[in-house]
């Protein structure tokens, strides 16, 4: 940021990061030990243009693991190196109206219902290409990597405990590979997807992330093209209408930007030719959703006019 015309976006963070610090309520995730450790009062947000400008406040470059935040870029993943025909074979587009760790599957096809439960996103994690697990973590990182345009790495004390008690995910896993939904050793499915769930982030990263979906799937930072336009139009449809756990529906109606939260606290959101947005907050409500994360994204969709189909050749 260099001042004059940019003060203005600066000069709103800062008032809605004081606005907002004052409401309280949800807590830490804790179903996965390590993340319960979290210090509850950590708040930041940041924003990316998609000409590549970053604004932050608070604790907007305070590391957390990334969670289900790494589904929608998963997603984009397969799609761009196996087609939608054959992702489509695997996982749905159907919202659920389940908590994000629904063991139930889409009966007529078998198949998960979307890719941001977590059903969905071990079938999509299956898809990441390379013949080891090692070779299919690397080129997880190098996503990972390229879509926040620094290097990213696995938190290894949330891994291992997510490891060693993500026990349901484990029984997702197999009952997939009763379906043929997946066809690899569960457990090696399973690694992988814990360990992106692992990822190790940044409110500022996660916003040049959100920002690439903005921006057509080219990284405004390095201008590295990531993900196909068509593509972009797939993740963020399926970011519209499942990205919010069994709050999807009521976020739809009222925020009306796609976006995707995760149970470290972190929610993003992007609006498509103008910004990504991550605000990091880590307690959380019942649905799983950042307490405060919803609540800045509502004022700043009401503020800014940003729901999707608020007419904006209509004022
Ligand atoms: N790793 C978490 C799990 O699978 C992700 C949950 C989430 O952020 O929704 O339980």
């Amino acid at each position: 940021a260099d001042g004059g015309a940019l003060a203005p976006i600066q000069d709103y963070l800062n008032e809605i990061h004081a606005r907002i610090s004052k409401i309280e309520g949800g807590a830490p995730a804790a179903y996965i030990p390590e993340l319960g450790k979290v210090d509850p009062k950590l708040f930041g947000i940041a924003i990316a243009t998609v000409d590549g400008q970053l604004y932050t406040v608070g604790d907007a470059r305070v590391p957390f693991t990334i969670q289900s935040v790494s589904k929608p870029f998963m997603y984009g993943y397969a799609l761009q190196h196996h087609g939608r025909s054959r992702v489509l074979e695997k996982v749905g587009v159907e919202p659920t109206g389940e908590a994000f760790n629904s063991i139930l599957l889409d009966e007529a096809a078998n198949r998960p219902f979307n890719p941001m439960v977590n059903a969905g996103a071990i079938a999509v994690a299956e898809m990441m290409q390379g013949d080891t697990l090692q070779q299919r973590t690397n080129n997880m990182l190098e996503l990972f990597s390229s879509l926040a345009a620094r290097k990213i790495e696995i938190d290894e004390a949330v891994y291992k405990s997510e490891l060693a008690t993500g026990h349901r995910n484990r029984a997702i896993a197999y009952m997939m590979l009763n379906t043929a939904m997946i066809e690899h050793d569960p457990e090696e499915v399973l690694e992988l997807y814990f360990r992106q769930c692992a990822l190790s982030v940044t409110a500022c990263d996660l916003a040049v992330m959100a920002a690439t979906l903005a921006n057509d799937g080219t990284n405004p930072v390095t201008d590295h093209k990531i993900f196909d336009t068509q593509y972009v139009r797939d993740v963020l449809t399926v970011m519209n209408s499942c990205g919010m756990y069994d709050y999807a529906g009521e976020w739809a109606y009222e925020v009306g930007m796609p976006a995707k939260s995760g149970v470290s606290g972190c929610i993003i959101a992007a609006i498509p030719g103008q910004i990504g947005i991550c605000v990091y907050a880590p307690p959380i409500d019942t649905q799983g959703n950042s307490v405060r994360g919803i609540a800045v994204c509502q004022d700043m969709s009401r503020e800014f006019q940003l729901h999707s189909f608020y007419n904006h050749t209509n004022v």
